[in-house]
């Protein structure tokens, strides 16, 4: 086995001294998902491909014409499109669908030369914060394999966690990049809503879905979003805005203004070595000169339940395609179109989706629309008013990225409601769209890794990447 590689750039390194090949990383990595099948972290191995990618990668860096991730070997959240290979958003409705068309990044991502060595396992439809509504089971955690992995993408962040591959591509709606890093000792960065195309993307809930990289270093997430970043005729919701050489800008910045949640110390709903670790990271950016201030945020207790109305109304408008028509799982006891919709949805839908399409229809019904989708609507609203107003006066937010870390596998809550809750860091972001970057803040006492998160203004990746580079040195 080879050694782990914090950056591409190490990695490039090394090969540029013959003292490793794109295929021998490449053989090492398929060795440890063969001694790893256990974790549950990939949906499909794509052995021989990334095998025969990686002998002409190699040819094209010694003939110097390789892109900029060549040496780079990545795995795929299973609701990212890649032409003629399978995607299941890990449902029983999309098991045996196969894309016809790529994604935009995945376009991108292999134009640079990356190799795509799998797909990862993931949480439904990315509807979950553990992994555990896959289909095809929960992904175990590293570092305790008793535990959860954090979804919804938990099989990209352990396959990088367990040196599967380098880097992960995930998905973040609510926090389903930035939280499973933080439960795997990774840095998950969400980037600003419309930095990055959507296009081939399965959809959950359209107005927060972004790509996000999952990485060992803040050098590797700079570098996967300059490459995937910036305008795509196929979504128009990606910003017209310059896309930065962001890997090769990263560099140290003055004294800054930072905001941290008082509610996060106060808090009892918060685990205490995670408040602790907070406190411990306050004092330190203090100690460095930094402006480190508590703030109250008024609409704390409204982001969850705004961000899961608004989300569920989404996903039972875009789950509706599936359909046992179109295309997916068809129920073989089907008689009629009716029975052909109501028992392929039935039998092809896992309970929480189910459960997600039926309130998402619900808060969308006539009588109820006004009192629930417009309402959080608008409650939406004055979250990115509010949080805006905190950005206009401090450089960044400073929050955990989940209240607890990783929790023990099938740790079975009777309310869902309580799952939710603890998405209540991660939401704020998805809810206004601003950028946001997980970093691992060191272990708890039982060895679990820790994150902490920092929040900007919308398409100021740079500037969060770079104080990221230097927070991690703290
Ligand atoms: N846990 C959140 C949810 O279940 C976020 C998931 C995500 O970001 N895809 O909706």
């Amino acid at each position: 086995m080879t050694k782990s590689y914090t950056s591409l750039s190490e990695i490039k390194n090394e090969i540029a001294i013959g003292k490793v090949t794109v295929e021998k990383l490449v053989k090492s990595y398929l060795g440890n998902i063969a001694s790893n099948a256990h974790l549950n972290a990939f949906n499909e191995v794509f052995e021989n491909e990334a095998l025969s990618r990686s002998v002409e990668i190699d040819a094209r860096i010694k003939s110097g014409t390789a892109g900029k991730l060549a040496g780079m070997v990545i795995g795929i959240k299973d609701n990212i499109c890649y032409k003629g290979h399978k995607i299941s958003a890990s449902s029983k409705i999309l098991k045996d669908f196969t894309s016809v068309y790529s994604s935009t990044i995945v376009e991108r991502l292999l134009a640079e030369d990356a190799i795509i060595i799998g797909r990862c396992n993931c949480d439904e439809f990315a509807m979950g914060a553990a992994n555990e509504t896959s289909f095809f089971g929960p992904v175990k955690n590293y570092a305790d394999q008793t535990r959860v992995s954090g979804g919804s993408s938990g099989g990209s962040a352990v396959a990088v966690q367990a040196d599967m591959c380098h880097a992960a591509i995930g998905t973040d709606t609510g926090g389903s990049v930035r939280q499973p890093a933080s439960f795997c000792g990774l840095i998950g960065l969400k980037p600003t809503y419309g930095r990055i195309s959507r296009h081939g993307i399965i959809a959950y809930a359209s107005s927060f879905d972004q790509v996000g990289p999952i990485t060992r270093s803040v050098e590797d997430a700079a570098l996967l979003l300059e490459v995937m970043a910036g305008p795509d005729e196929y979504d128009s919701t990606v910003a017209s805005v310059a896309v930065p050489a962001f890997s090769s800008e990263i560099k140290k910045t003055g004294p800054k203004k930072i905001a941290y949640l008082q509610e996060a110390i106060s808090s009892p709903g918060v685990d205490s070595e995670v408040k602790n670790t907070l406190i411990t990271y306050i004092d330190k950016l203090r100690a460095e000169g930094h402006t480190v201030k508590p703030i109250a945020f008024d609409y704390l207790d409204y982001l969850v339940p705004t961000y899961y109305v608004l989300a569920m109304a989404e996903a039972s408008s875009n789950l509706s395609r599936y359909d046992g028509v179109h295309y997916g799982y068809r129920s073989p006891a089907a008689t009629d179109l009716v029975s052909t919709y109501k028992r392929s949805r039935s039998e092809g839908f896992g309970k929480e989706v189910k459960r997600r399409i039926m309130l998402g229809t619900f808060v969308l019904s006539a009588g109820y629309y006004d009192a629930y989708f417009a309402k959080a609507q608008k409650v939406r609203r004055l979250i990115r008013e509010k949080t805006d107003e905190i950005l206009q006066e401090y450089d960044f937010i400073l929050i955990p990225t989940a209240p607890e870390p990783a929790f023990p596998i099938g740790r079975q809550e009777k309310d869902p409601v309580v799952t939710y809750l603890s998405d209540i860091f991660t939401v704020q972001a998805s809810l206004t769209g601003a950028p946001a970057i997980s970093l691992p803040a060191g272990n708890n006492s039982k060895g679990l890794p820790l994150g902490l998160q920092l929040l900007t203004k919308h398409f100021e990746e740079q500037e969060l990447l770079n104080f990221s580079k230097y927070f991690l040195e703290l």
